[in-house]
C-alpha cells in the first residue's frame, strides 16, 4: 500500500515545522502543511490525505469552519482528524468530535504522544483503506460473476429458442409431408402420429394414442410385422416393411417404408415408422399388367389372325381356280344344274377370299400407324387415287361419284398411302351401303388450323345410337353382314386408327335412310408459298 500522506494545518510557522520535523523523524515523508486555514479544503481535494493534523484556534477560519467544510467531502470515507489545541474543555471537545474530529492532543504536546495517536490513526486509516480495497475487489468480483451469470442466461435462453425453433421446424416437416410417421412404444402403442397417419387411416388423433399397432395391421400379416419389430428393438437394424393398415372404416391400404429404433425423453426405446400410402400406385401397376397382358394377347390374336389368313389364301386359290376352270366349261359342257353349284362355289370363294384380304390388311394398317410418313398431301390428288381404286366397285354398283375441293382449302400434313386408305374405305362402306345408282360426294374444306374431309352418301343411313360404335373393331349393323359386299367389321376401326395416328379426328352424321355423312379433319400443312 501507498506511504500515509499527512496534511498539517497550523497558523503558526514554529508549530509546523515542528509538526514537519516528528513526522519526518516518524519516518513519514509525504507531509503537506500549510498556515492558511483557507487552503485547507483545496489541498484535500488534490493530496487525499489519510492523516489531518488541524490546529482549533486559527485567526480568520477556525478549526471547527474547517472541520465544516471537510465533512461533506470526507463522507462515508475514514479519513481521521486529529484536532490540536490548547483550549480542551468538554464543550470544545465534544463539537469537535460532532464536527468529525477523531482525536484531540492538548498543546503543547508530548512528542512521544504524538507520535503514537499519529501511528494509531494511520494504523486504523490504513486497515480502513485495506477494507475498502477488498469490498472493492468482492464488489468487482461479484460484478464480474453477475456479469457472467447474466451471459449464461442469455447463452441458454438463446439456446432454449433455438432448440424450440427446431423442434417446431421439425414438427411442421412431419405434419407437412404426406408419408405417415408414427413412434410405437416396445408393446406396440401409438405414442405419436402425424397428421397425414391420423387422417388417412381416419382416427382422430386421441383415438389413434389410445390404440395399438396391431389394431391397424390385418391379422395374418402380425407375425411378420412382430418379427420385424423384433430385429430392430434387439438389434436396433432398420427395415424395410411392405404391409396393409386397416383405417377406422375396415378401409385396407397398402403402405410400404421402414422402421427405426428410437429413444424417448425418458430413454426408453421406441421405433418410428415411416410409411408411403402405395395402394393407388400398386392398383395404377395392377392396371398397366391387366393392360400389357391385354395387349399382348391382342397382338397374339392378330398375329395368329394374319397366319391364318396366309394359310386360308392357298387352299382358297385352288377352289376358286379350279371352279372358274370348270366354270369356263374347258373339261366339257355342265349341265345347268352342275353349272349353278360350281357358280356358288367360285363366289362364295371370292366372298371368302375378301375376308381374308380384310384380315391382311388389318394387320398391315396395324403395322403401318407406327410408321407414318408425315408430309403435305394435296388431298384432291388422294381423293383421285381412292376414286380410282373404288372405280370398280362404283361401276359395278352404278354409282356416281363426285369431289368438291373449295378454294383455299390447303393440303393436309399426313401420310399419302394412309390418307388414301382412310378414303378407299369410307367410299366403298358409301357404296356397299347405297342402295345401286346412287350418288356419292366428297368435299374438301379449310378447318381452323385443318382441312376436313367429308363423303357423303344417301344411302340407308346409321341409327343415332350406333354412330359411336361402329368405329370398334368388329362392329357391324344389322343381320345381314355387309349388306351386299365382303366385310369383317374392321374397316372403320382402322380408319379411325390412321386418322387419329395422323392427329386428325374422325366422325359420322346420319339419319336412317336418308344417307350418313362421313367426316374427318388432318393437320393443315402450311400454305406452300409459305414453305
Ligand atoms: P364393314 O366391314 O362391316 O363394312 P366397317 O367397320 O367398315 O365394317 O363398318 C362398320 C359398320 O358400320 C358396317 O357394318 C355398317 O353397318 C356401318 N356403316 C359403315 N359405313 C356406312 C355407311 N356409309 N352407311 C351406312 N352404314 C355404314
Amino acid at each position: 500500500m501507498d506511504e500515509p500522506k499527512i496534511v498539517v494545518v497550523d497558523d503558526q510557522e514554529v508549530n509546523v515545522a515542528l509538526l514537519e520535523d516528528i513526522l519526518q523523524q516518524a519516518g513519514y515523508t509525504r507531509v503537506h502543511s500549510t498556515t492558511n486555514p483557507a487552503r485547507v479544503l483545496s489541498m484535500y481535494g488534490e493530496i487525499r490525505p489519510d492523516l489531518v493534523l488541524l490546529d482549533l484556534a486559527m485567526p480568520g477560519l477556525d478549526g471547527f469552519a474547517v472541520l465544516e467544510q471537510l465533512r461533506p467531502v470526507i463522507g462515508d470515507d475514514y479519513v481521521p482528524i486529529l484536532v490540536l489545541t490548547a483550549d480542551l474543555t468538554p464543550q470544545a471537545k465534544e463539537r469537535a468530535l460532532r464536527g468529525g474530529a477523531k482525536d484531540f492532543l492538548a498543546k503543547p504536546f508530548d512528542v512521544t504522544e504524538v507520535m503514537l495517536r499519529i501511528a494509531n490513526l494511520i494504523e486504523t486509516r490504513m486497515l480502513h483503506r485495506r477494507l475498502q480495497d477488498h469490498a472493492g475487489i468482492l464488489e468487482e468480483r461479484v460484478r464480474e460473476r453477475t456479469r457472467e451469470l447474466e451471459d449464461e442466461v442469455a447463452e441458454r435462453k438463446q439456446a432454449e429458442l433455438a432448440l424450440r425453433e427446431s423442434e417446431d421446424r421439425y414438427r411442421q416437416l412431419i405434419e407437412s409431408t404426406s408419408d405417415l410417421v408414427s413412434t410405437l412404444a416396445s408393446d406396440g402403442r401409438f405414442l405419436f402420429a402425424n397428421r397425414a397417419f391420423i387422417e388417412t387411416l381416419g382416427y382422430s388423433a386421441g383415438e389413434i394414442l389410445s390404440l395399438c399397432l396391431w389394431d391397424v395391421v390385418p391379422a395374418e400379416q402380425r407375425a411378420p410385422i412382430q418379427g420385424l419389430l423384433d430385429k430392430v428393438f434387439g438389434e436396433g437394424a432398420k427395415e424395410e416393411v411392405l404391409s396393409s393398415l386397416v383405417g377406422k372404416g375396415g378401409r385396407t391400404l397398402s403402405v410400404e417404408g421402414n422402421l427405426t429404433l428410437g429413444h424417448t425423453r425418458d430413454g426408453s426405446r421406441c421405433v418410428h415408422a415411416f410409411l408411403r400410402d402405395v395402394t393407388e400406385r400398386e392398383r395404377l401397376e395392377r392396371v398397366r399388367r391387366e393392360k400389357e397382358l391385354a395387349e399382348a394377347s391382342s397382338s397374339a390374336k392378330s398375329e395368329m389372325l394374319a397366319n391364318m389368313s396366309h394359310e386360308l389364301r392357298t387352299p382358297l386359290n385352288s377352289i376358286i381356280g379350279f371352279g372358274r376352270v370348270l366354270e369356263g366349261g374347258s373339261y366339257g359342257p355342265l349341265t345347268a344344274r352342275q353349272s349353278l353349284y360350281v357358280h356358288n362355289i367360285v363366289r362364295a370363294g371370292e366372298h371368302m377370299l375378301g375376308l381374308v384380304n380384310d384380315l391382311l390388311d388389318f394387320r398391315k394398317i396395324e403395322g403401318k400407324t407406327a410408321r407414318l410418313d408425315i408430309g403435305p398431301v394435296p388431298v384432291g390428288a388422294a381423293i383421285a387415287d381412292a376414286a380410282m381404286m373404288v372405280a370398280a366397285v362404283i361401276a359395278e354398283r352404278r354409282h356416281s361419284l363426285s369431289s368438291r375441293v373449295a378454294e383455299g382449302a390447303p393440303d393436309a400434313l399426313a401420310d399419302h398411302d394412309a390418307l388414301v386408305q382412310v378414303l378407299v374405305n369410307l367410299l366403298s362402306n358409301a357404296a356397299k351401303y347405297t342402295e345401286p345408282g346412287g350418288s356419292i360426294e366428297v368435299r374438301v374444306s379449310a378447318a381452323e388450323g385443318a382441312v376436313k374431309v367429308e363423303v357423303e352418301d344417301r344411302g340407308i343411313g346409321i341409327r343415332a345410337e350406333d354412330q359411336e360404335r361402329i368405329f370398334d373393331y368388329f362392329v357391324q349393323l344389322g343381320g345381314k353382314r355387309g349388306q351386299s359386299m365382303n366385310g369383317y367389321g374392321i374397316g372403320l376401326a382402322l380408319t379411325r386408327k390412321l386418322v387419329e395416328a395422323m392427329g386428325g379426328s374422325i366422325g359420322v352424321r346420319s339419319a336412317p335412310g336418308e344417307g350418313s355423312v362421313f367426316w374427318f379433319t388432318l393437320p393443315a400443312a402450311p400454305a406452300r408459298g409459305d414453305q
